[in-house]
């Protein structure tokens, strides 16, 4: 497994672009500001203008009111003047009187209006003086009407006086009402154009600003969809740094419990213990899952469950056929997620049945091309990538591990069973006897021996063949296998004679189970190759700790010497060691039987 994590790489985000996205983005707001400004400016100064027209045309209206006022009262007071030397009326004078102060007043105030404006103002002061002399004119017919009347008036009006010179007043009144329509017209003309001008500049620079604030908008947008992007790039490699860490402390986990396992094993002296061992290292190895190790059994037929874990899956079956395991049948694991029904592992259909949901995975145990089980897991999740990759590599420490101790059983047993007979050998005799006395010796028990020999064994080799001595020899082991307590050590001490020590076992019992020996063996019908080789008989001495000895080369001494008395009184029957007399040196029975036969226990 790997601890590296690819960055989250988004060319767009690097530092370079995100440097080139904030400088176009403040172009832009720049842009824009200045837009704004221009706007700004224009549309004050527009406002300015329209402030100053607005004046203007105020001030227009003024004069011009100013003009008619000044011409109006001019008019009225000459009306009211003539409406006087006609009526006589004068209440008509009156009206004049009132009138005739106004005109200066109003050419005063016309004349101060148009004080900005050196042609008006020209206008207006000519108008002014036209005015003033008029005035004077009319004073001096109203002078005459007081004193000779109508007729001294017309007497009085110059012959020369032209229309024209009547007129003039109001033709300055006039030029000086079209002055101020051109003034106007000039004005307005340059309202018009700020108008059209600010108008322009309003909706093209709108436009801009909204062409400007929709690039900024998608690059904005753009923006903050990389980052979204990067974000959950980040997020993802975040996610992916976590689950590689949590994968590495996992798979630390399981290498130091995979070394905990292969260390146990190895220690184990058997199968049996290995298999406890399994019981508590594999759900410690696979939390979270449950199973079972089987073997193989030594007929090569059935796998047999020797170890289980977790919890307990009432529909898995504790033997598992070979054929019924896919892993056994294919030499490989076999997983059952993603597999058709069809082929999923007999032994775990029922399972499979009552608990769809959970996954399995059966993997095969094989060392030194030997295939020694199966080991069966179960999860409740899918089982994959790491959880898969232990498995298997328990399966291959669990697999090494039962085969060196397969091995080492079977050198064990070579080495200190006989082959022929199942039994004990003499090594083993050897160094288990001397414990044993030494247990009976500090526990205070019995402990006894017996001497066993085939009688007349030579004849059965003569007469039915070397063979035939071999399975009768076979046949009285598995015989002394099924009589005796397990806790009794039956070897062959040699050729046809077999020793057995019987701790806990005084001299009487030793006579009643050797005497249980002897019916059995005369009641063994041994055949070979379908021929029976007749009855068969066994002598047994015995001899017991303490009595007959109190060291093991003692002990077999004097059962032995027991045995040779047996053979000596007619064979088929038990004999009991002669007690020990209190002076050491050779027994009497030894010297006796030696004087006898000349022959050496
Ligand atoms: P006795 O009743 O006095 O014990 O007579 P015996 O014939 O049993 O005793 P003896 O000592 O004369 O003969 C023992 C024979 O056992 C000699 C030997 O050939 C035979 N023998 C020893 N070991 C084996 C063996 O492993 N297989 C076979 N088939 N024969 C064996
Ligand atoms: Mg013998
Ligand atoms: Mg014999």
């Amino acid at each position: 497994m790997t601890l590296a994590v690819e960055p989250a790489t988004n060319p767009e985000l690097d530092f370079p672009g995100r440097r080139r996205f904030a400088r176009r983005v403040s172009v832009m707001f720049l842009l824009l500001g200045l837009i704004l400004s221009t706007i700004a400016v224009q549309v004050y100064r527009a406002v300015g203008d329209f402030v100053d027209a607005a004046r203007w045309v105020n001030h227009s209206l003024g004069v011009r009111q100013e003009i008619t006022l000044t011409l109006g009262s001019l008019h009225s007071a000459e009306a009211s003047q003539r409406a006087y030397f006609i009526s006589g009326n004068v209440q008509r004078l009156g009206d004049y009187t009132a009138t005739a102060p106004q005109i200066a007043a109003h050419a005063a105030k016309l004349a101060e209006l148009v004080a900005d404006d050196p042609e008006q103002l020209g206008a207006a002061k000519e108008l002014a003086a036209l005015l003033e002399t008029r005035i004077e004119s009319i004073q001096e017919s109203l002078a005459l009407y007081e004193r000779g009347g109508i007729e001294a008036v017309r007497a009085a009006i110059p012959v020369g006086r032209t229309r024209a010179e009547d007129s003039s007043i109001d033709n300055i009144g006039q030029r000086m009402l079209r002055h101020e329509d051109r003034l106007q017209a000039i004005r307005e003309s340059r309202i018009t154009h700020q108008a059209l001008l600010t108008r322009a500049l309003t909706v093209g620079a709108s436009i801009l600003s909204v062409l400007i604030l929709g690039v900024a908008l998608y690059l904005v947008l753009r923006e903050q969809r990389h980052r979204t992007a990067s974000m959950r790039e980040a997020r993802l490699a975040n996610r992916k740094l976590l689950q590689s860490l949590a994968d590495a402390q996992r798979m630390g986990h399981s290498l130091r419990e995979l070394a905990n396992l292969g260390e146990m094993l190895q220690a184990c002296r058997d199968v049996k213990e290995a298999a406890t061992g399994l019981r508590i290292s594999l759900p410690r190895l696979l939390p979270g899952s449950s199973g079972s190790v089987h073997l193989i059994n030594a007929s090569q037929t059935l796998a047999q469950t020797v170890a289980h874990w977790g919890e307990t899956d009432d529909e898995s079956s504790d033997i598992v056929s070979l054929d019924d395991c896919w892993a056994l049948r294919r030499g490989h694991a076999y997983p059952l997620s993603g597999t058709t029904p069809a082929f999923v592992c007999r032994h775990l259909l029922a399972s499979k049945a009552a608990h769809p949901a959970r996954d399995h995975l059966c993997v095969p145990m094989i060392a030194q091309g030997e295939m020694l089980g199966v080991i069966s897991v179960t999860s409740e999740q899918e089982i994959h990538g790491t959880e898969r990759s232990n498995i298997i590599a328990a399966c291959e420490a669990i697999s090494m591990a039962l085969a060196n101790l397969r091995l080492q059983e079977t050198l064990r047993f070579q080495s200190l069973r006989d082959p022929l007979t199942g039994l004990f050998n003499r090594r083993y005799l050897e160094a288990s006897f001397e414990r044993e006395i030494q247990r009976a010796e500090r526990r205070g028990i019995p402990l006894s021996v017996l001497m066993l020999d085939i009688d007349h064994f030579k004849r059965f080799n003569d007469s039915f063949g070397h063979e035939a001595g071999d399975a009768l020899l076979a046949s009285f082991g598995a015989l002394l296998g099924r009589i005796l307590r397990k806790e009794d050590i039956s070897c062959r001490y040699g050729g046809e004679e077999f020793t057995v020590v019987m701790p806990e076992v005084d001299t009487a019992l030793a006579r009643i189970r050797a005497e249980e020996i002897c019916a059995a063996v005369r009641a063994m019908d041994v055949s070979y190759r379908n021929l029976s080789l007749g009855k068969v008989t066994i002598s047994i001495g015995v001899a017991s700790y303490g009595e007959h000895g109190l060291t093991p080369d003692e002990l077999l001494r004097n059962a032995d010497n027991a045995l040779y008395l047996a053979k000596k009184g007619g064979r088929d029957q038990v004999v009991i060691a002669e007690v020990l007399r209190p002076a050491p040196g050779v027994s009497e029975v030894d010297a006796a039987a030696r004087d006898e036969t000349g022959k050496s226990p």
